[in-house]
Order: structure tokens, then C-alpha cells, then sequence
């Protein structure tokens, strides 16, 4: 019996925590009101810019890019590619980026030369300011996080997925710029994830601040900056690139509240004790604020009741209405999920 009795409490208790969980998305579960998503056309190939995307470079020119001095780009273009000119400086974007996806084909030189960091290093550098590392890094040992892939001088890849040199590689980048409160201070760090020739080798990693060689940049000094140039780097090695185009992303909308402050309408305790029960494969049940529709026995969605027989699901987007037979008695409940349509169920106990 005690048993029972610790059985019963333990299950009251989770219905009340179930009972005030705000959803953290803001909208209960399979709501037909919800905002469609925004229809983007996939690129016809695979690594192709979706309809929604910058194209950056499509392997014609370089009119989407400046020298970092403000100058004309001195990079060439050979073959559908953009090649790095060795002491010629960085190119950078002439449009501006804060959160974005990135993406990016490269190749090291195949005729290779030098070891190390000396070995077909380049970068890309999101902002202008966080470099993810561009290196031929197949069968060539260096530091770790400098590798390619690496987030440079913070976090080495995952993995090492190079392609030998010479052959294109791709980098697909997802950059979340820093934040700043109204005084400069750091709220939230830069954020990259990155997949090396489809293959994830930073997993959502937070940057320790600006890239710079010996120790990384102090983020202060980016305070109150919200976007930068997509900047490629000359390290002395014609590494080539192609088919570079950005997206910019866009915060889902912020949660707007489900919850009422109070319940439209306050059950009386013997209202609640004739609705307590079960109906088909279903129950409805007393927690210790609230009455909890078992659904199929097992799923928790908690009532808010808008009249002593009809309610609304508080997690999940739909109603339950009680209905009663003539007698007055409550016989039957209707289910209305705006996932699964309206089901009927009749009272068994
Ligand atoms: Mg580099």
C-alpha cells in the first residue's frame, strides 16, 4: 500500500512540473497558425548556391572583391578559379556579413612546395576576422590548430579530411557573429561550425576571439560591430578558389508567450471529479493544479479549461470537450489535435 501511495505522489509531481513547463519555442506542438518556412530553391548542383544565396564568385571575375587596402583585387583568375597571388595581400568581399553560411571550394597547388604552415596555406576568415584555416594538410604535420579546418591557433578539426593537393575541396561554414551589451561587453562569442569536404570538424565551437598568429585578438575591440567581409588570405602560396557564395541568416522569431496568467475559467473541485476518468484508450486525470488528459494512456498534455466541459491542450495545439448523455452524465470526450483530426471516445469506467 505504501508502495501505492509513493507511486501516486511521484506521479503528481511530474504532471505538476509538466503543468507550468513553458514551451522554450513559444508555440505548442503542431499548430496550424504557425509561420510556414520560406521556401528556398536547392542549387541544381550538389555544392550549388540555393535561390536565397550571394554568389561571391562564380568563375568569371572578381568584381564581388576588393584588395583589404580598399584597391583592386591583384588575385587572378585561372580556369574558373580565383588563384592567390603571392605577397599580392588579402581580398576581401564588398558586401558585408554578421551570421551567415558560407561556402567555399579550394585547392592547395598540386606541384607541392614547403612544409608546414608553408604548405599551400591560405584561409578564410569570417568578418574579416575569425579564420577558419585553408592548408594542404594531407600528409603534412604542423601544429594542430593550424591544421585545415582548424578554427586558426583555437581549435584543431575533428578530423583531418584532406584531399591530396591539387583537388578541389569544399569548406561549408555556419558563422554566429559575436554579441555586445550597450557597453561592449562580450554576451556571446563567435560561433563556427564547419564541415571540411562534408565531413564535420567543428561542431558549433566558440571562438576565444578575433584570429590573430601568437594569441587570439581581445573581442572588445569588435564591440558594437554586427557584420564584416568574407576575406580570403594570402600566405604567400597560390591556393585556388571557387564557387564561393554566402547566405545570410536570420534569428527565428523571438518566442511570443502560450501561457495565460490565469486560467480562462477555474474549475470547482467537483466540476473536476466528474470529468476524472476513462475514455477509451484514454484517461483524464487529477494532478495537483491541474487535470492532465492521458492521451492513449500514456502521453501527458495538461487542460486549461475555458468552461467547466471544454478545454484547450496547453503543449499541444488543439481542444478536448467533454460531452454528456442525457442523464446529464459525462459520457464522452471529443479530441480535436490539430494533427490528427477529431477522434470521439466514450467514458468506461
Ligand atoms: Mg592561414
Amino acid at each position: 500500500m505504501r508502495n501505492v501511495i509513493g507511486i501516486c505522489c511521484l506521479v503528481v509531481l511530474l504532471l505538476d512540473s509538466v503543468a507550468y513547463a513553458q514551451l522554450s519555442t513559444g508555440w505548442k506542438s503542431h499548430d496550424l497558425s504557425r509561420p510556414q518556412p520560406k521556401v528556398v530553391t536547392a542549387g541544381i548542383k550538389p555544392g550549388g548556391p540555393p535561390s536565397d544565396a550571394i554568389v561571391l564568385f562564380d568563375g568569371n571575375d572578381l568584381s564581388q572583391w576588393l584588395s583589404s587596402n580598399g584597391a583592386e583585387p591583384k588575385w587572378k583568375v585561372v580556369d574558373g578559379a580565383m588563384e592567390s597571388v603571392p605577397r599580392s595581400g588579402y581580398v576581401v568581399s564588398k558586401q558585408k556579413f554578421g551570421d551567415c553560411q558560407v561556402h567555399v571550394e579550394f585547392a592547395s597547388p598540386k606541384n607541392v612546395k614547403g612544409t608546414g604552415q608553408g604548405r599551400g596555406n591560405s584561409g578564410v576568415f569570417l568578418m574579416g576576422e575569425f579564420e577558419v584555416q585553408v592548408l594542404d594538410s594531407y600528409e603534412n604535420q604542423t601544429y594542430a590548430d593550424g591544421s585545415a579546418g582548424s578554427i586558426y591557433g583555437q581549435y584543431p578539426p575533428l578530423v583531418n579530411a584532406s584531399r591530396k593537393p591539387g583537388e578541389w575541396q569544399t569548406y561549408d561554414i555556419v558563422f554566429k557573429r559575436p554579441r555586445f551589451d550597450d557597453k561592449g561587453n562580450l554576451t556571446s562569442a563567435a560561433r563556427l561550425t564547419v564541415f571540411h569536404n562534408g565531413v564535420l570538424v567543428q561542431d558549433g565551437n566558440e571562438a576565444l576571439g578575433p584570429t590573430n598568429w601568437i594569441r587570439h585578438k581581445a573581442y572588445e575591440n569588435m564591440a558594437g560591430k554586427t557584420e564584416g567581409p568574407l576575406s580570403l588570405q594570402d600566405h604567400g602560396n597560390p591556393v585556388r578558389y571557387r564557387n564561393i557564395w554566402v547566405r545570410n541568416l536570420v534569428d527565428r522569431e523571438k518566442p511570443k508567450p502560450i501561457l495565460a496568467k490565469k486560467p480562462p475559467y477555474q474549475l470547482k473541485q467537483e466540476e473536476v471529479d466528474r470529468l476524472v476518468g476513462k475514455y477509451g484508450g484514454h484517461r483524464v486525470i487529477q494532478s495537483t493544479d491541474s487535470l492532465v488528459f492521458m492521451f492513449n494512456g500514456n502521453t501527458p498534455l495538461t487542460l486549461v479549461a475555458t468552461d467547466s466541459t471544454a478545454f484547450k491542450f496547453r503543449e499541444s495545439a488543439g481542444t478536448l470537450q467533454f460531452e454528456k448523455d442525457d442523464q446529464g452524465k459525462v459520457s464522452e470526450i471529443v479530441i480535436r489535435l490539430d494533427a490528427a483530426g477529431v477522434r470521439k471516445a466514450k467514458r468506461i469506467d
